[in-house]
């Protein structure tokens, strides 16, 4: 693959987008899998910081590695909502002879995967998935609520030719639980400040309500429900397109289902609610650079004043 092919028009382009992966990214032999370059991993640590400022008070921090206990994410429902996005840490299991025997194939007939079996690991999709658990360890949710910061490593299975659609991504999210107008105030005050942050940052976007891509036929009974219920606004931004914008953050509202999968209750009793913030720390660092160009010292002042850049 090369990620000059990936190349589609940009909103505003000051660099082409062939330009722009070829300052950011390196190929790794797989689609939607790169090494990054020393620039842009320097956007998104400052666009990590700039998140950071924006943190809550009473606020915990955890950070996540890329990968999770499989039996907590089937508990909390990912194979019917996502199973063709899932990736499932495999491994050689047994003797030495057939672990030896097995690993030879891939010199001979090449099929040595045959005999992979699971782990108790998969790679996390999302980085709130373990926390909710965690929490729940912790006795009832206190009557403030409880907030996170949490970040981690993501894989969809899904390969693209796509700047804006890769396989491995990072994800920041900011974690509310608690009652019903808890967290529905943390989505609200969340919103705005997104917006802010994305004025600061001269990003042209726009808050819509969302859908999550859930799989197959019965899929579209959760997605309609979901709009519906209005649990899912995203952070558009035209990255490749006008028609197709970006989804560079979403603002998630759970209900009650990982109060319920994680028996977490609050002092009184009652199951709680729960909701995420997630930003796309990738997303946003791409639709920096294809709406500013390549060379940062060349970004607006106060874009590049709000990124701390000296
Ligand atoms: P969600 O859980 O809402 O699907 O994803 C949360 C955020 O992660 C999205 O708003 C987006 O910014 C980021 N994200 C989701 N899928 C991808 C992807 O395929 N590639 C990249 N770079 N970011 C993604
Ligand atoms: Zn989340």
């Amino acid at each position: 693959m090369t990620i000059r092919t990936a190349a589609e028009t940009c909103a505003q382009p000051k660099d082409s987008l062939d330009v722009i992966a070829a300052g950011l990214f390196r190929p790794m032999g797989v689609d939607g899998v790169y090494a990054r370059t020393a620039i842009y991993e320097e956007v998104i640590e400052r666009l990590a910081c700039l998140i950071s400022r924006q943190r809550e008070p009473a606020t915990e921090i955890l950070r996540f590695p890329p990968v999770m206990s499989r039996r907590q994410l089937e508990k909390s429902g990912y194979l019917k909502s996502f199973p063709n996005l899932l990736g499932c840490v495999c491994a050689l299991h047994g003797t030495e002879d057939e672990i030896r025997s097995a690993a030879d194939r891939s010199e001979t007939d090449g099929d040595w995967t045959a005999s992979l079996a699971p782990a108790d690991l998969v790679l996390s999709p999302a980085a709130c998935y373990p926390v909710y658990p965690l929490a729940a360890t912790r006795g009832p949710v206190p009557s403030d609520g409880l907030r996170f910061d949490v970040a981690c490593d993501c894989f969809r299975r899904e390969p693209s030719r796509h700047l804006d659609r890769l396989q491995s991504f990072r994800m920041r999210e900011y974690v509310c639980i608690g009652s019903p107008s808890q967290v529905t105030s943390f989505r609200e005050q969340w919103i705005k400040r997104a917006q802010r942050l994305a004025k600061e940052l001269r990003l042209p976007h726009r808050i819509a309500l969302a859908s999550d891509p859930f799989f197959g036929r019965t899929g579209q009974v959760m997605a309609v429900s979901q709009l519906q219920q209005s649990l899912k606004f995203e952070l558009l931004v035209p990255v490749r397109s006008e028609e197709e914008p970006t989804a560079c953050m979403s603002f998630n509202y759970h209900l009650d289902h990982f109060g319920q999968v994680w028996g977490m209750r609050d002092e009184a009793g009652g199951i709680v609610h729960t909701g995420c913030i997630a930003f796309g720390m990738d997303r946003l660092a791409v639709a920096l650079f294809c709406e500013h160009g390549l060379d940062v010292r060349r970004w607006p002042a106060t874009v590049r004043a709000t990124l701390s850049f000296g």
